[in-house]
């Protein structure tokens, strides 16, 4: 047996937590039946310290699109990385100026100009400066309940108030207006306003889809007051709800695009926002007012170039939008007979939401999940709602054993709490 495979190793790591990453976290873990080391990943599944297998149905909150260690993408970061890992960043970087390129050609409308990070929330501090700064105003409109990241620019985006509050105050100008509705978008706007921020499909709140007219209505209201629409694409991007973008369902297209999460394939960390060359027009004068020592660099670009090519390739977001009808439609079946448990199944492709009556039957179910060898979570914003972001690559035995393992997980909470 070698050191990591002892269930010592365990212990050690968690005691590790406890003492110089994060009591709490660790708590939280153990709590909720995942005492176990990850060692390694492999598609749909990651394996832990001692062998033991696990199904991964939350993707790293949407990072793992294709999947553990996808080959192709893991093969490019190789190559790149034995030859030229990080930029200099005084000579041209080849893999981004690919990456702009093909995420100009795939990104909808006339976005075209593309500035690289290392996270989603560092999109989307990006993308409010860049709105300000082409503006010359400073509010900006997010969603009640809206995620946007923890950086303060996203916090401050964001619409709750618990990740707030301790860290207050928030960075100026900000207003929230509920989701999935346009009249209150409409009311909110000033002569001071610089843009709209919205997800297509609120993940963190708990997946909430808008009606079918609410993008198109933001969008025509955005262009007729001269406000930029921001669409955060950080969860819903590449594939996750069925369409490569979110707001690709909509057919509608925003002035500046944040993404980051699937864009690394599940190998690389990276970020990036992108707009209209209109917009982007006002980092001309000075090209380094925003700039990043690791964004863009080459590992993630070339994970970035692999991820695309293979979601293009094997129509990845169709995959997802099947499966995800599938997975929805199992889910509802199983949720229809535990009526005052569950109270709402919902979802685009594979962004999909179960909502509890109470957040501790939620995190019951999660741990009923973990006993089961199947990872699950709940959203940041909306503890009662039980997320399912499996990688996109799953296959439908995976989603057979799931809707099991759900009826099954369900059913012994409503045992334990008879
Ligand atoms: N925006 C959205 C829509 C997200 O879902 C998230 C993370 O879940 C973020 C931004 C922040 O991304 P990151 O955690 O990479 O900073």
């Amino acid at each position: 047996m070698t050191a990591y495979q002892d269930p010592a190793f365990v212990d050690e790591t968690v005691e590790k937590y406890r003492r110089y990453v994060n009591p709490g976290l660790a708590s939280l873990m153990e709590f909720v039946g995942f005492r176990a080391v990850e060692w390694e990943g492999d598609g749909a599944l990651v394996r832990d310290s001692t062998g033991q297998e696990y199904l991964d149905f939350l993707g790293g909150y949407g990072v793992f699109a294709l999947g553990h260690a996808h080959p192709a993408v893991v093969r490019a970061v190789q190559e790149q990385a034995a030859r030229l890992p990080l930029s200099s960043r005084v000579l041209f970087n080849r893999p981004m100026a690919d990456l702009a390129e093909q995420l100009a050609a795939i990104t909808p409308g006339a976005l075209q100009y593309t500035f690289f990070c290392n996270s989603g929330t560092e999109a989307v501090e990006g993308a409010l400066k860049l709105a300000r700064l082409h503006t010359g105003k400073t509010h900006v409109i997010g969603t009640v309940g809206g995620f946007h990241g923890k950086t303060y620019g996203g916090l401050s985006a964001s619409g709750r108030d618990v990740y707030k509050t301790p860290f207050a105050p928030m960075v100026p100008e900000f207003t929230h207006v509920p989701f999935a509705d346009a009249d209150a978008v409409a009311a909110a706007i000033t002569d001071e306003t610089a843009a709209v921020i919205v997800e297509p499909v609120q993940g963190e709140n708990g997946v909430i889809v808008p009606p079918d007219d609410y993008l198109p209505a933001l969008r025509a209201l955005c262009t007729a007051r001269g406000v930029l629409l921001i669409f955060d694409e950080v969860q819903t991007g590449f594939g996750r709800t069925g369409a490569l973008f979110g707001c690709d369902h909509w057919g509608v297209a925003p002035d500046i695009m944040t993404m980051a999460k699937a864009l690394g394939g599940g190998v690389m960390p990276i970020g990036a926002f992108t707009a209209t060359a209109e917009v982007w027009h006002a980092f001309e004068p000075n090209p380094l007012l925003h700039s990043s020592t690791f964004g863009g660099n080459e590992l993630a670009c070339a994970a970035g170039l692999a991820t695309i090519s293979v979601l293009l390739e094997e129509d990845i977001p169709a995959r997802a939008a099947a499966l995800g009808e599938e997975l929805l439609a199992g889910l509802r079946a199983v949720a229809a007979r535990y009526p005052g448990t569950i109270t709402a199944v919902r979802g685009k492709g594979l962004l999909i939401g179960v909502e509890f009556t109470e957040r501790d039957i939620a995190a019951l179910v999660i741990a009923g999940f973990a006993q089961r060898r199947i990872l699950a979570a709940y959203t940041l914003n909306n503890p009662c709602v039980i997320r399912f972001e499996p990688p996109l690559i799953i296959t439908r035995a995976q989603i057979a054993r799931v809707l099991d393992a759900f009826d099954h997980a369900v059913a012994g909470v409503m045992e334990l709490l008879a």
